[in-house]
Parts: C-alpha cells; structure tokens; sequence
C-alpha cells in the first residue's frame, strides 16, 4: 500500500507563471490543491467543473485560501547568488574594482562574522528582508566561520526559506588577509566538513529545507590542494558546490596566469563542475567553457545588476539559453545593490537591450550591435523562478503537480505602489507591468512548501 500524502490545502484565485521558458500561463480562478509536505498535488483549472465541489470540501475543513480579485499568485523567486555577510555593505563602495572592493571592504566585513551576536543580527536582517522580497529559495556564501555559518542555516530553517548554505573555504596568503583565511587546505576541507555534517542533522530539517554547499569562494583565493580537496568532497558527499567563474576581466586573467587554462577548465580539473554546481556570473567564459558547462549540468548565477558594478561586461543570457545552459538569477548581496530579484529581473532584460543594440552611439549601429541577445519579461520571469529551480536541481518555480508549493501573493491594491494593473490586462500584459513596476510593498504573502512563512 502506498502512502498518500494528506492534502493540507488548497489556493483558490487567479495564478501567473511561466513554466515553459518565454510563455506565460495564466490560470484563472484556479484551484491549487497542496499537500501536508508542501507539494502541489493537483491544479484545477476553472474549466474543469470540479473547482467549486472542491472548493467547498477545502472551505469545510477551514484549509481554504481565497485570494482577493486584485491578487495574483506567483511562483517564489529563486535566488542563485547571495554574500550573506555583506548584507550590510549593500549600495556601498560600487565604484571600486572587484580586487579593491574585496580587499578594502569585503573581506574586512565578512572578518567580523567572527562575532556571533553580530552574524545573528545582520542574518536576521538579511532573510527577513529577502523573505519580504519574494525570495522563497536562497543560494548563500556565508563565511570563514562555522559558528556564524551554523547561525545562518538555523535562521533559514526557523523562518522556513529554502536555503543552501555554504561555509566559505579560501587558504591562499597571497590573496586572502591573514585575519580572513583558512590556516590550511586540511583545516579548511574539516570545517567544511563539519558544517555539511551540522546541515544535515539539524532538527527539523529532515525534509532538507536547508541544504549544505560547498563553497571554494573562486580559485584566485584557493590553494590547489584545497580546490582538491573539495572536488574530492563533492563527489564524496554528492553536496551542491557553489564559486564564482570568470566574473571579470581581472579574475579570468588571473586564473589563466596561474592555472595556464580558463577558470571553467580549471574547475572540472579540481572535479568541481557537476549537475549540481552554480557557477556565478560567468561573464567571460568562452565557447568551450559554455560547452564544458553544459555537458556537466552544472548552471549560472546570472547577476546583471553586479556586472555592471564589478564585470564591466553583459553576461550573454539568450545565447546560452539557446545553447542549453542552465540559467538563474542572483542579486549578488552586496555586489548587486538590491536584495530583490525582481530587481534583477527587469535588469537582465535591460542588459540584454544594451547588448544587443551597442551602447556607444559614436559606433556606427551595425558595428555597436550584437544582434539576437534580447529576452523578454516572461524570459526573465522564468530565470527568476523555472530557470533558478532547473540550475539547483529542485522542483520549485511554476505550479507544476509535483513541485513544491512556493508562491507569492502580489497585490495590486497595496498604497505607494508602481503597479497599476487593469481589468483588461491579458496574462502577458499582467506580468510585464509586475516585472517591471511591481516590489516588495506588492508582495503580501510568502509560502514555502506550503507553509505560510510571511504575511
Ligand atoms: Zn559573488
């Protein structure tokens, strides 16, 4: 006998999401049947005729959720890149070179997660907000410190975001400060260690709404032996594996010096590019990169509003979708200015203008152009919730029997806001005025595997 999973309840309104890449589907007064362990486990649309009995059953029990003529359920975002300690440098120093900012602000910074009571305020603060912003899955780079780091899963899991979690491994005294660094590769693999072990036994987490990563911060701040090491980890613990890869022009450049091959070469070398591996940024990768990437599974950390700060360059999001590489967006706390992936969305479809038209009028506009680089809204729509969900591996970012229920509640009606929709609005006008106008005072409720987790 199978045991089937009790349904918890049920969502009765009007959803948008983009399950297929670039089309939006709307499913109006439908009813989304989800279960006691968060999955959706039936989508009733208003045709089926079964909506009201249903509705009714759920009402009875008291487990319906009505949702107003003004709101629209969306999928949670999905956020593939976060700095959780740089939380309090948000919007500061971005006119610094990522080697500068790092050395005279970051590592600074992320040195005082030392302090325990400091790591639990600023991380309080950090998913609280993110939470706010509609980011119901989160892809975090902690710190050095274990304890600190230990903190940050203990949040996620109590205010109940899903979060992967990475204790940050860097060894190398030529880059990294001597107050901010691993003592040795072998220290740095047993705290590693030691935090997928604390991960993985917390209490509560049996479901693994919080997941461990392992976290080489990039190679330029890694000895050899400890980017082995944790290759050697991954295939071990079959763990997620997060690290920055050719963000700029200077660390592409410094890993081609050192390693002699490109950083994306240099990684599978180390056994660090798998199906589960997130690669951030990934703005000058070439084509044989693109190709080891896509062979691995392994997927990018889009964050458009960072590369304008720190990559001096657009990643080339169409073409790498096109090319079957597993896309999503990251804000990259605090490189990108915004916690919201709302944010990012309208900003990679800004990007992706620019790129496609050239931005230096004095060029003449065939020579300035890079023709088919454009995505639209819905594109951007599904990087931010389909596109980051495929990249993790989980079954999160469209109303999809069998994913898990993670969704929004936007509101129109909410005072102060940009977003102005109109009874007349078809699916695809609805979600370009929410990509484009709507934020965080728009975001009512959030739930996470069916849990109501803000609102
Ligand atoms: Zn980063």
């Amino acid at each position: 006998m199978t045991l089937q999973a009790t349904p918890a309840r049920a969502f009765l309104g009007t959803a948008l999401h983009t399950p297929v890449r670039g089309e939006v589907e709307a499913l109006h007064q439908a009813l989304i049947i989800v279960g006691e362990n968060g999955d959706i486990q039936a989508v009733h649309r208003r045709e089926s005729g079964e909506v009201s009995r249903l509705a009714d059953e759920f009402a009875a029990r008291g487990t319906l959720v009505i949702l107003g003529p003004r709101q629209i359920l969306l999928p949670g975002f999905v956020d593939l890149h976060v700095h959780a300690p740089q939380w309090p440098q948000l919007g500061s120093a971005l006119d610094r070179p990522l080697e500068e900012w790092l050395q005279a602000y970051t590592f600074p910074l992320e040195a005082r997660y030392a302090d325990l009571q400091f790591a639990q305020v600023e991380y309080e603060s950090l998913v609280d907000s993110l939470l706010a912003n509609g980011t119901t899955t989160a892809l975090y780079f902690g710190t050095i410190h274990l304890e600190a780091t230990q903190r940050l899963a203990d949040i996620c899991l109590r205010r109940g975001q899903r979060a992967l979690i990475g204790r940050v491994a860097m060894d190398d005294p030529t880059q990294c400060p001597a107050n901010y660094r691993d003592a040795s590769a072998e220290i740095a693999e047993l705290q590693t260690r030691a935090f997928i072990d604390y991960v993985r036994s917390m209490s509560g987490n049996s479901a693994g709404l919080v997941k461990p990563v392992i976290t080489p911060r990039f190679i330029p701040s890694c000895s050899d032996d400890l980017l082995r090491r944790l290759g050697a980890l991954a295939a071990e613990t079959q763990c997620h594996v997060q690290t920055h890869c050719s963000e700029s022009d200077w660390q592409h450049g410094y890993v081609l010096e050192r390693c002699g091959v490109s950083d994306t070469s240099a990684l599978e070398g180390f056994g660090l590019l798998s199906r589960h591996t997130i690669l951030a940024h990934g703005n000058f990768i070439g084509e044989e990169d693109a190709g080891t990437i896509i062979r691995h599974g392994a997927g990018i950390a889009h964050c458009p509003l960072s590369n304008v700060y720190f990559s001096d360059a657009v990643f080339p999001a169409r073409r790498m979708l096109e090319r079957g590489m597993h896309v999503g967006l990251g804000t990259d706390i605090a490189g990108g200015a915004s916690p919201s992936i709302l944010d990012n969305a309208r900003q990679a479809v800004i990007a992706s203008r620019l790129l496609e038209a050239g931005v230096d009028p004095a060029i003449g506009r065939d020579r300035r152009r890079r023709p088919d680089s454009r995505i639209d809204a819905p594109t951007a729509f599904w990087l931010a919730t389909v596109g980051g969900g495929i990249a993790l591996d989980l079954p999160v970012g469209a109303f999809v029997p069998g994913y898990q229920f993670d969704a929004i509640v936007i509101d129109a009606d909410r005072a102060d806001c940009n977003l102005r929709l109109a009874p007349g609005d078809g699916p695809d006008a609805s979600l370009q005025k929410i990509i484009y106008g709507a934020g965080r005072a728009n975001i009512r409720d959030v739930w996470v595997g069916g849990r109501r987790v803000r609102g």
